[in-house]
């Protein structure tokens, strides 16, 4: 027609509807999608859940010519392509699990104009052989799904996504989107400057997930409190929960099968098949719980995931945020629930310290630890702080825990003086490092063989913080750290000064804290 703006829409309405079933555009899909289609370049901020796929996907099948699509995850491309052909999309893939003929066949329908969307691991488009394949058939678009593995600041970086920059130079007139679902505003700037998207529209969706309920606990029994929050609240829900370490998955899914749960784990270590058996469960069965480490659930679309909980702190917001966004795709009434000590700080810290990377790697992954231990011991509405993190406003939401059960607060002043004041002592007056529990052994006064053995008991501190029990002292140590009034360090977990430690011990800085023992043991509003 003569007003082609219009009439791409109507295409693409009509897509949206005789395609994939959907009645109505989601958010901004529709202006993304007449940008695409229209030509435009795009960088597309979306949460978890939020309808990406269609932005790509729809454009690729207005536009003339075959529409292929940059994902790392290798995986699942079997998968995405069998859901598409099931709609009638003519959906292909190449990666390395194919051998050459399957491979071959791909390129035929590539070259022969039968596709519509081609999926292609990152590694396969810095093969010469694959840009000469690209160049003699019709590209449509380029869309870069997990456009945040491009970013070194972000948590999930790929070297292959480098490479991605040159998409433009080589095939400048066709256009390109890339899509995300994890960026804080410096990932954000180095998606764009990293692909040379900085002309490119910019579709920034908010990252509120209001149907999530964000809780965070401290961490006593972990595998009972879990038990208790599927009990109490989400019995025969399907569910995810994430563990650091695979031997941790192993426990705490026979655990949960132990007290009847229909729990199965899910780690990188489990053969191939059974790995496919559980998630197929997942996927398939009702109510199934998914023990997992975090290699589960990149692009898994399963929408009534009722709860997401976490037995070991993440290691970054943008983690966390994607992790527990796969609860609650459905819109309805979700929760995030995260339990967390000390321990984990100290083995996160000890997992940079020995990480391979150089000193600039060790130094973000501390400034991640450092964010997520801040949403952790907040006293104000954690939703508030995460979209803060995404350089988003947001107002106290009354669906977290903080904003359910406003915890009491107190002058933490005097105490934090007390600990940092032993840490001083033993570091200058002994040249000694040691954990908390020692550090608040020696505070509560106890005599144990250890603090006997270093002959703490003589310290002028020993015995100078008994107001408080030891699990407050805990809630101390972790406020501390959180507020980067003390850092931990080493294989031990020992605790040492930082340079804002003096302003507390100089009486120059107040240390308001969130009181510990008093803490609900879970919000009072209940999601079913
Ligand atoms: P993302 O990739 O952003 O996590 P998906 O593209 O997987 O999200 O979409 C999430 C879910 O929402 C999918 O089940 C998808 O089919 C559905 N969806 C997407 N757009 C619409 C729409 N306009 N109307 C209804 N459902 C939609
Ligand atoms: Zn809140």
């Amino acid at each position: 027609g003569d007003r082609p703006t219009e009439a791409d829409g109507g295409e693409a309405a009509e897509v949206l509807r005789r395609v994939f079933g959907y009645d109505a555009f989601r958010g901004e899909q529709r202006e993304i999608i007449e940008h695409v289609v229209g030509g435009g370049d795009a960088l597309v901020l979306m949460p978890t859940g939020g309808g990406k796929s269609l932005c790509y996907q729809i454009p690729a099948l207005v536009r003339p010519g075959v529409g292929v699509v940059v994902s790392p995850l290798i995986a699942l491309m079997q998968d995405q392509v069998d859901a598409l052909r099931a709609l009638g999309v003519r959906a292909g893939f190449l990666n390395s699990t194919q051998d050459f003929e399957e491979r071959r066949l791909v390129e035929q329908e590539f070259l022969h104009g039968e596709l519509d969307l081609l999926y292609l691991a990152p590694e396969r488009l810095r093969l010469e052989s694959t840009a000469q394949l690209l160049d003699r058939g019709k590209v449509s678009l380029f869309a870069i799904d997990e456009a945040h593995c491009v970013a070194q600041w972000g948590h999930d970086f790929r070297p292959d996504y480098l490479e991605l920059s040159t998409l433009h130079e080589r095939w400048p007139e066709v256009p390109r989107i890339a899509l995300t679902a994890t960026a804080t505003e410096a990932t954000h700037r180095e998606i764009a400057s990293r692909l040379r998207l900085e002309d490119a529209r910019h579709f920034v969706a908010s990252f509120d997930r209001p149907n999530i309920q964000y809780r965070i606990e401290g961490k006593q029994d972990p595998k009972k409190q879990l038990l208790r929050l599927i009990r109490d609240e989400h019995p025969g829900d399907a569910g995810i929960v994430y563990c650091l370490s695979r031997a941790s998955v192993e426990r705490t899914a026979e655990f949960l099968v132990q007290q009847g749960v229909a729990a199965v784990p899910y780690h990188a270590g489990l053969d191939a098949r059974t790995r496919a058996a559980n998630q197929s469960r997942f996927l398939r069965e009702d109510g199934v719980v998914v023990v997992a480490t975090i290699a589960f659930g990149m692009g898994i679309d399963k929408p009534d995931v009722r709860f997401v909980a976490h037995l070991d702190l993440p290691k970054s917001m943008e983690g966390y945020y994607q992790e527990t966004g796969r609860a609650g795709r459905d819109g309805l009434p979700a929760t995030a629930w995260l339990a967390y000590g000390l321990q984990d700080v100290v083995q996160l810290r000890k997992i940079i310290d020995s990480s391979d990377g150089d000193e600039a790697h060790r130094r973000r992954m501390a400034s991640h630890l450092e964010s997520m231990l801040a949403l952790c011991e907040t006293v104000s509405c954690r939703r508030v702080r995460l979209l803060d993190y995404f350089g988003q406003r947001g107002e106290p939401c009354g669906n977290c825990d903080t904003c359910l059960t406003p915890p009491e607060t107190y002058d933490g002043t005097v105490p934090a003086q007390k600990l940092l004041s032993t840490v001083v002592r033993l570091q200058r007056e002994r040249r000694q490092k040691f954990g908390a529990g020692q550090i608040i052994d020696i505070l509560l006064g106890k005599k144990t063989a250890k603090v006997i053995q270093f002959d703490h008991d003589t310290l002028s501190v020993f015995g100078i913080g008994t107001e408080l029990k030891e699990l407050e002292w805990r809630g101390v140590v972790r406020q501390l750290l959180a507020q980067g009034l003390l850092a931990v360090e080493g294989d031990y977990g020992t605790l040492v000064l930082t340079e804002a430690s003096g302003e507390v011990l100089g009486q120059r800085r107040e240390v308001p804290m969130r009181r510990e023992a008093v803490r609900a043991k879970r919000a009072s509003v209940k999601t079913g």
